[in-house]
């Protein structure tokens, strides 16, 4: 089979899907669709997210559902919010040539008056997320005595988020009558367990192997120390020029704290956690919908609703607790005939896990090494040079001044030209990475990390008092800018930072000791209309090792320094808000 008109769908259907762009099936869709429409057997289908998932159940139901009845025939159970939006409005796409049909969403954190409204005038399908539901159904708002249909879209989401009781609710209040469609990306025995109790001999089908991951998906493993896991994350993203991806994390701290340190370092990045506002939520996922966002720093849970196909990474910055759920990242990107690549950074504890994911993925991951300065400077030249090739000219706006642009530049040659403007949109870059450390060969680093959480041992540290505090808004960020400011050597080694309410305290490499008292008496500096004064300590003493990051850091990490600063003022790495779609024209 080859069109959707052969797998048993009305013209009304095919037509809206010609609208969408929709050409063939995919092999869910080929699968699931013709068992639906002609069997009222339940279902068990094993799909990943973005084979098609949504269309491959929405489809066969807006086909068969009675558009002159307004009860509630099917209804969809999502675990988040945002794809229970998503699902709706492919629904309401899929049926806009059949005028009667009408879809509901209900989730929480919105007006519940306005839904029961919606619900009271009548819909033929309803999605919504499962404590939503339960409620409306409490309330007697929703009625699912009258379902034909129930869909439980990632199943296994959904009890990974404790909604095993709503789950149960939802099912007790549907007729025994009806048919249970079961989409899930893994079959962990919970899952198995619901197929179990709930469906009578249901029929399988599968987009791939079960559990398996996307053939167009390849998966890299780093190994990276806590003291750099950062920098290899940037160097990463630095020598892919056209990153699109969403950086995982297991917390919502850990993911706040990332993407602080990527937005200080001028990249183009957002955080996307359950800490954030429903509004702020959505802002961010549009900007990154929009590409105004190049890497999305995001939780397991927050990313669920995401549906953008065109990802080129996806980045584990730590592993998932649940190994599973390294399946539902990596399926992120990959999707709709992509090519994608999944990347875990892991230090020597963390490469335990690869091994089970490769079980479950059947796949192996690639060893690779962190990228060097060198290998991402020659990267990024050569990005710049595709740029530069594939550049409209606008002749109209510059031919006014060219005569006077012509002139100006007339005693340089050709290739003395070339070198200027590539050095103009480059020397930063490359000043960054000037004698930047190989990664992959750092000395005793896990020694070194398992003692100090990531820093440089104490005996190898110089501890600095500074006569400014909290009461002078200093932070650490602010330190570590005030410390560069200083011109102490390039690689220098900064450890604990420990700001107080008037004073603070920080580490630097033993060896730096004189060149940093050096530079801060010479320097003379002021912060915020105080003269600064620096002076070393012999003893450590009291106080809560502050700020958010950690772990050692070199200067070149800090904020507005070397890449981080080029980056701001580069012309297609806009700063975090500035609503400039990145340059993907050298594609
Ligand atoms: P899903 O797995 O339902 O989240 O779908 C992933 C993406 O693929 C969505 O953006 C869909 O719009 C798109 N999609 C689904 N089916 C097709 C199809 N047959 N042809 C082209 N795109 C599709």
């Amino acid at each position: 089979m080859s069109t959707f008109s052969d797998l048993g769908l009305k013209e009304p259907i095919n037509k809206a899907l010609r609208d969408l762009g929709y050409e063939k099936p995919t092999v869910i869709q080929e699968k699931a669709i013709p068992q639906i429409i002609s069997s009222s057997d339940d279902l068990k289908a094993f799909a990943q997210t973005g084979t098609g998932k949504t269309a491959a159940f929405s489809l066969p139901i807006i086909e068969l559902a009675d558009e002159t009845s307004t009860a509630t025939q099917a209804i969809i159970l999502s675990p988040t919010r945002e794809l229970a939006v998503q699902i709706g409005r492919n629904i309401e796409e899929f049926s806009k040539y059949l005028p009667n049909l009408k879809v509901v969403t209900v989730y929480g954190g919105s007006n519940i008056d306005q839904q029961i409204r919606q619900l009271k005038r009548g819909a033929q399908i309803v999605v919504g997320t499962p404590g939503r539901t339960v409620d409306l159904i409490k309330r007697r708002a929703l009625k699912l005595n009258t379902v034909k249909w129930l869909v439980l879209d990632e199943a296994d989401e959904m009890l990974n988020m404790g909604f095993k009781d709503e789950l149960d609710k939802v099912l007790e209040a549907t007729p025994d009558t009806k048919q249970t469609l079961l989409f899930s990306a893994t079959f962990p025995r919970e899952v198995e367990s619901i197929a179990r109790n709930y469906m009578s001999n249901p029929v399988e089908v599968t987009s791939g192997q079960k559990n398996q991951g996307s053939d167009n998906v390849s998966h890299e493993s780093y190994f990276v120390t806590e003291r750099n896991r950062y920098q290899a994350l940037k160097r990463i993203a630095d020598v892919n020029p056209n990153i699109y991806a969403i950086v995982f994390c297991r917390t919502r701290r850990e993911t706040q704290e990332v993407a602080d340190k990527l937005i200080q370092d001028g990249y183009n990045a957002d955080s996307l956690h359950g800490d954030l506002s429903q509004g702020q939520r959505d802002s961010v996922m549009e900007k990154f919908r929009k590409k105004n966002i190049q890497m999305l720093v995001a939780t397991d849970v927050a990313a669920r609703g995401l549906d953008v196909n065109s990802l080129t990474h996806v980045i584990n910055h730590k592993l998932p607790d649940q190994i599973e759920n390294y399946n539902h990242r990596s399926g992120r990107t990959g999707r709709a005939g992509n090519k994608g690549v999944s990347i875990a950074l892991v230090n020597r504890k963390e490469k335990g896990k690869l091994r089970p994911i490769e079980r479950i993925l059947k796949k192996k991951f690639v060893d690779k090494e962190i990228p060097t300065g060198e290998e991402i400077c020659k990267k990024q030249l050569f990005h710049l040079i595709d740029k530069v090739e594939n550049t409209e000219i606008n002749t109209t706006k510059i031919d006014a001044f060219l005569p006077s642009i012509y002139e100006k530049l007339e005693e340089f040659s050709r290739e003395e030209l070339i070198k200027k403007f590539v050095s103009l949109e480059f020397n930063s870059f490359l000043s960054y990475y000037e004698n930047a450390p190989d990664l992959n060969n750092m000395p005793s680093r896990d020694r070194d990390d398992r003692r100090s959480g990531g820093r440089m041992s104490n005996e190898n540290m110089s501890r600095f008092f500074i006569n400014l505090g909290r009461k002078d808004k200093l932070n650490p960020a602010k330190l570590m800018g005030l410390i560069n400011e200083q011109g102490i050597d390039k690689n220098v080694e900064i450890g604990a930072i420990d700001i107080l309410d008037t004073f603070s305290f920080f580490e630097i490499d033993k060896n730096f000791e004189s060149q940093t008292l050096d530079a801060f008496a010479s320097n003379n500096s002021d912060f915020n209309g105080r003269r600064v004064n620096v002076e070393i300590t012999k003893e450590r003493k009291g106080g809560r090792r502050s700020g958010g990051s950690g772990g050692g850091r070199r200067r070149g990490d800090s904020p507005n320094r070397g890449f981080g600063r080029s980056r701001n003022n580069d012309k297609f790495q806009g700063k975090k808000n500035n609503n400039r779609k990145f340059d993907r024209r050298s594609k």
